[in-house]
């Protein structure tokens, strides 16, 4: 989410008649966007906030910004703590940079500054469909600095891929905090069914995903609608968090473990080659072994093409923070995520090894260190050498090669695919 807000801010401040450059020290304007899901991306906000401190010393005309989840609605407390910094904006409001540098420039920026939609997308772009969240997970601070849940309308959407399509991209990511409640905000209370419905049929759009969906309202329309159209690429994204459904209750997740089977059992019957992957957090106040055991049990038996975990680590602002003692040590929590990095690590090894000698069809994203790469509809990261241009091209790739990781192979002479649509 915080990489689309900053594409769609470079967009604007381009309009506007400025260019990136490659190093701070360079800029004139410097925006920091900043993430505070854990207290390790804080602390690296604050660590840059201190570099760009000496920066600015010595180009005193330099503006910083700060933006995103640190700046809560009350910025007193970091205007004190950083007073250097010379505006703060929270997640997607821009205007009061805009404000600043019109009044440095004499600029009327309401005149300058059309869409936000990037200018030079990558062949593969996100696009914030809902903002906010209207969950109150314990343990999690978005709410508190994102808001309550907002769609934007369907046509609005479908304007934006239509002309990010214009130029250049051939893949977009629906994004959300719970992306799969999108619409029921919306007067005429459309879902993500009917959205993934109305972009699907663009001229040149290769593919449509969407992240990250909570298990509550993942209904049976959504999936229905995954299987039926083309474009929409089999993998899910649902963060389960944990496997007992004590800790499941005091994080607020609003289902059971249960009910979180059930569903995870019920999508490969209508989308059979559909990969799933999770979220998982270890170590939540009051989790004990055993209970954390009923997380292991869970990821074993479902086999996720992909397992994020995370220790636990107190946000403060949250229901956790104020209500909870963190009473997990962490050694303990240390193991427990290692412990399920390995049990994962085994099972994508031998997931992937299943897919020696199989073509798959890969989106060229990038190209890095001699060898293109990109992703196949399961979300797969495949690399491959090949002379020509491959960028943007749909590819048919053997592979050759698998780690629990990514995949190596090689294009079929005849693989450059035409685009869909
Ligand atoms: S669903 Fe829960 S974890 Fe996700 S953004 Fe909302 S409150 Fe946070």
């Amino acid at each position: 989410m915080n990489k689309a807000d900053s594409e769609r801010l470079a967009s604007a401040l381009e309009q506007l008649g400025l260019q990136a450059v490659d190093a701070p020290k360079d800029a004139d304007v410097v925006v920091l966007n900043s993430c505070v899901v854990r207290q390790s991306a804080e602390d690296k906000v604050v660590g840059t906030l201190g570099m760009m401190k000496s920066i600015k010393s010595r180009k005193p005309g330099q503006v910083l910004a700060l933006m995103g989840c640190m700046v809560s609605p009350k910025a007193d407390d970091l205007k004190a703590r950083f007073p250097y910094v010379d505006t703060f904006m929270r997640p997607q409001q821009y205007e009061p940079l805009f404000d600043l540098l019109g009044e440095r420039m004499g600029l009327d920026w309401e005149g300058c500054v059309g869409n936000l939609t990037p200018s030079r997308p990558s062949v593969s772009c996100y696009i914030p469909i809902i903002h906010g969240c209207d969950l109150m997970c314990t343990f999690c601070i978005i709410p508190y600095r994102r808001g309550r849940q907002v769609s934007r309308p369907i046509s609005e959407i479908v304007r934006e891929v239509d002309l990010l399509v214009q130029r250049g991209v051939k893949e977009v990511t629906l994004l959300g905090q719970t992306v799969d409640a999108y619409g029921h905000d919306l007067p005429e209370k459309p879902d993500l069914s009917d959205l993934l419905h109305s972009l699907d049929p663009i001229d040149g759009l290769s593919r449509i995903r969407f992240l990250t969906s909570h298990p509550m309202y993942m209904s049976q329309s959504i999936i229905d609608a995954m299987s039926a159209l083309d474009k929409v690429c089999e993998h899910i994204n649902l963060p389960i968090q944990a496997g007992d459904d004590e800790v499941l209750n005091s994080m607020r997740r609003h289902y059971t473990e249960r009910e979180y089977r059930d569903l995870i059992d019920r999508i490969p019957s209508t989308i059979p080659r559909v990969s799933l992957s999770t979220d998982v957090i270890v170590g939540f106040p009051g989790e004990t072994r055993e209970q954390y055991e009923r997380t292991v049990e869970l990821i074993r038996e479902v086999q996720f093409d992909k397992v994020h975990v995370a220790a636990y680590s107190p946000r403060p602002g949250t229901i956790a923070f104020r209500t909870m003692p963190d009473d997990v040590s962490q050694e303990e929590k240390a193991y427990r995520l290692h412990n399920l990095d390995e049990i994962q690590e085994d099972i994508l090894s031998r997931k992937n090894s299943q897919l020696l000698g199989e073509t798959v069809e890969v989106l060229v994203e990038g190209h890095k260190n001699g060898k293109w790469q990109g992703r196949t509809r399961t979300d797969k990261l495949v690399f491959f050498e090949d002379e020509g241009d491959a960028l943007g091209e749909l590819m048919n790739v053997r592979i050759t090669r698998t780690s629990p990781w990514s995949l190596q192979g090689t294009p079929h002479a005849t693989a450059h695919l035409r685009a869909a649509g």
